[in-house]
């Protein structure tokens, strides 16, 4: 933990002091998860002065809760090739990800679970010692022909050893960690540069002010503007609404992915592996309705795919339990000891969650939100871009993205499963090499201007005596339920504009919301409303760029344009958010070019599953 250190500014919001201490660091990485840690030890590592802020224990990130595995095409259980994991890629993203990004991606995958290893990850093993990959959706060899193992996983407990390895590899690089202090907002300076951060200790309740040279959001996705998702109730997208609040833009937020498994009522997830070890799907008739949907991938074709194929089930009236509005999950047939070896947790989460006993009777699903593919635009060093002068790819100075927070974009309209856990450690890393070849030690921190951060406090002190008539609860329950309702797998442009419209009443009541708890130490009403404020923005801009983008396409299936559309729609959705909550819309090229010329660009294809 960083050295307490005595206010150095004392501003006045409403009559109110709120003395600041103020930091200086090269970097400021805020966020914790796997791309945070990642990022931080590997800069620490190299000799910038690294400071990690997270309003969480850094083991209590959400990608503790990963559970099946990280792809990588090692070979070990089968042949396999980069190439065929760089296709399967593009084909999952359904051709909307960026093709430079997605090579860099799949080439480091490699070296990065190695250097995992070594850093001490127990991954699961083949009988000869080698590292155990398992099946996993869309994972093919020979570009779509055969099934790959390219999953390695640690039981089905990946993202927790993953995560506990990282943290302590940032203990013995000596990270400076700010623990439960919740940032607040970027600085920002006219030139659109961003100059550092604000943060609340939420222990002591001290205002912190960073100055850095660079910031690196790793801030995680925004599942919780759904009211089923699988994700922590901490994963509210503070790092995208800073972003929004900056005048800066996001990138596809229409693209959000449903999980086919989450458990029925529950919405905990039961990993994909379930089925890369041999699970199935049944509908009320207990047939394997996937071998209709996707003849060769079956129940292991892209998560977008199983989760629209539930879902017509589910509607023509064969689903199962008394209102036939879920699935079956079977791994009964296996062997307990496989269970036992590779699946313990989820036969423990089914058997809390859904008083299942797996060696016996089938799993309840439902698809469930899972993963935001969009986020901060970003190339692939980490850098945040946006669209300024006419040039797409302007990068935001001193400012990063990594991990679900951003959108490199490698995942495009769908992210194929285990494609996160590798997307976190090689950006992660990635940025941690930009930032060791681009920042200079020996100079300075630039000083920030004595009025910097006002703007985020007064934030701050607005919500903090916010004193409506709506409690923070119930306005974030109505979202969540519009969310739910109107922007689920299935969408078309009325129940979208509806949604759209919906949320503007959510907009309009936030002037209504009432903190009850004006302290300022662990004052999770005020942490909550923060975040609601956060998750609003988010749901904006989300179901305004579904609104808008007229074909299908990945996550995105719009029932009244139900085809892909690559004429018009061949291109990455931004958007804005004003401080009046209307969002404003443009677009960004997709990289179709690959980074290197060993691999020649994968144009895009017509759907065969
Ligand atoms: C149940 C589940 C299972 C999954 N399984 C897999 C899998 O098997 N394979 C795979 O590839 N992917 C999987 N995923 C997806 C993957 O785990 C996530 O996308 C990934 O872990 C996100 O990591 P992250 O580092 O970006 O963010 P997170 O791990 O979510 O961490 C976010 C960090 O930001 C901090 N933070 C956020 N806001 C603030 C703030 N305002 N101030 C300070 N700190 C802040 C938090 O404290 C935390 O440390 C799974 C996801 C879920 C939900």
């Amino acid at each position: 933990m960083a050295e307490p250190a005595a206010p150095t500014a004392a501003p006045k919001i409403n009559g109110q002091a709120y003395p600041i201490t103020d930091h200086a660091y090269d970097v400021v990485v805020v966020g914790a998860g796997g791309a945070g840690l990642r990022a931080a030890f590997g800069m620490a590592a190299r000799g910038l002065r690294t400071a990690c802020i997270s309003k969480v224990f850094p083991t209590r990130s959400h990608t503790v809760a990963a559970q099946g595995g990280m792809s990588a095409s090692l070979g070990n259980m089968g042949e396999d090739d980069w190439r065929w994991h760089m296709y399967d890629t593009i084909k999952g993203s359904d051709w909307l990800g960026d093709q430079d990004a997605i090579e860099y991606m799949v080439r480091e995958a490699i070296p990065a679970v190695i250097e995992l290893e070594h850093y001490g990850v127990p991954f699961s093993r083949t009988p000869e010692g080698k590292i155990y990959q398992r099946p996993f959706g869309g994972m093919t060899t020979h570009f779509g022909k055969g099934i790959a193992q390219r999953t390695c996983a640690a039981a089905d407990r990946t993202g927790h050893a993953i995560l506990h390895t990282l943290y302590q590899q940032a203990l013995k690089h000596s990270v400076e960690f700010f623990i439960e202090y919740i940032a607040l907002d970027l600085i920002m300076d006219e030139e659109g540069h961003c100059r550092g951060m604000m943060a609340w200790n939420l222990d002591d309740g001290s205002i912190h002010r960073f100055a850095a040279k660079t910031v690196v959001l790793a801030t995680g996705g925004y599942g919780r503007t759904y009211f089923s998702c699988t994700s922590a109730h901490t994963c509210t997208g503070d790092g995208n609404a800073m972003v929004l609040r900056a005048g800066l833009p996001l990138q596809d937020m229409e693209f959000i992915q449903f999980h086919p498994t989450g458990i029925y009522g529950a919405g905990c997830l039961i990993t994909e592996g379930v089925r890369g070890e041999g699970g199935y799907l049944t509908n009320s008739e207990g047939e394997r309705f996937m071998e209709r949907y996707a003849p060769s991938a079956k129940d292991l074709a892209s998560r977008d795919v199983v989760s629209r194929a539930m879902t017509m089930e589910i509607r023509e009236g064969r689903g199962v339990g008394e209102h036939k509005d879920h699935i079956h999950l079977h791994i009964e047939h296996l062997d307990p000891k496989i269970i036992h070896e590779r699946l313990p947790g989820i036969a423990e989460t089914a058997r809390i969650f859904a008083g299942v006993d797996v060696t016996r009777e089938p799993i309840p699903v439902l698809p469930t939100c899972h993963y935001n593919m969009g986020g901060i635009p970003t190339n692939y060093h980490g850098e945040a871009v946006t669209l300024r002068n006419g040039n797409p790819d302007s990068v935001v100075p001193g400012l990063m993205a990594i991990g679900e927070a951003a959108c490199v974009s490698v995942h495009g309209a769908n992210r194929l499963g285990s494609n996160s856990l590798l997307d976190l450690v090689v950006f992660g890393r990635a940025a941690a090499n930009r930032c060791a070849a681009t920042i200079d030690t020996d100079e300075a921190v630039p000083s920030l201007p004595a009025n910097a951060g006002d703007a985020a406090l007064a934030r701050l002190d607005r919500w903090r005596h916010a004193q409506g008539g709506t409690p923070t609860a119930a306005l974030r329950l109505e979202m969540q339920r519009i969310m739910q309702s109107n922007c689920a797998v299935f969408r078309t442009g009325e129940v979208l504009a509806e949604g759209l419209k919906l949320l503007e009443g959510c907009w309009s009541k936030r002037s209504d919301v009432g903190v009850s708890d004006r302290s300022m130490i662990w004052n999770s009403d005020l942490v909550e409303t923060l975040e609601l404020d956060n998750l609003l923005s988010q749901a904006v801009v989300s179901v305004a760029s579904a609104v808008n983008r007229t074909e299908s396409r990945g996550a995105h299936a719009r029932e009244d344009h139900a085809e892909r559309d690559d004429k018009n729609w061949l291109k990455h959705t931004v958007v804005w958010c004003g401080e009046d909550g209307r969002p404003k819309i443009d677009y960004r090229p997709v990289h179709l070019q690959p980074l290197s010329n060993d691999v020649q660009s994968f144009p895009p294809k017509a759907r065969v599953y």
